[in-house]
């Protein structure tokens, strides 16, 4: 399934969108809260980030068990309902075969 990025994004590529994102002169402690602690102030920064969906999507293509911290406006447990969610969709359109 073909996933298109927003046209505030068009001028980054999975190349290139580290050197527009909001967090790069952000400590690591935002990004990775201790258990327990809240996500809000490194979600604060992802929404304002010009390359937000462009790092969503890097961080979906890491395995989910080296998947780690707040990435794209996500936190762990939301990227693993987005991949179930797409592994999902990108099936929804096949035929079921009948039990036997
Ligand atoms: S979306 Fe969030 S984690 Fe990703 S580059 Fe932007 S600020 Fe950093």
């Amino acid at each position: 399934m073909e996933r298109s990025l927003s046209p505030a994004n068009t001028s980054f590529n999975e190349h290139n969108w580290r050197g527009a994102a909001a967090c790069r002169d952000v400590g690591p402690d935002v990004f990775f809260p201790d258990k327990g602690r809240s996500p809000k102030d490194a979600k604060a920064y992802c929404a304002a980030c010009a390359v937000k969906l462009l790092c969503l999507e890097a961080a979906l293509a890491v395995p989910a068990g080296d998947d780690h911290g707040v990435w794209g406006g996500t936190t762990v447990r939301e990227r693993r309902a987005e991949r179930a969610k797409r592994r999902y969709q990108d099936h929804a359109d096949e035929p079921v075969e009948a039990a036997s």
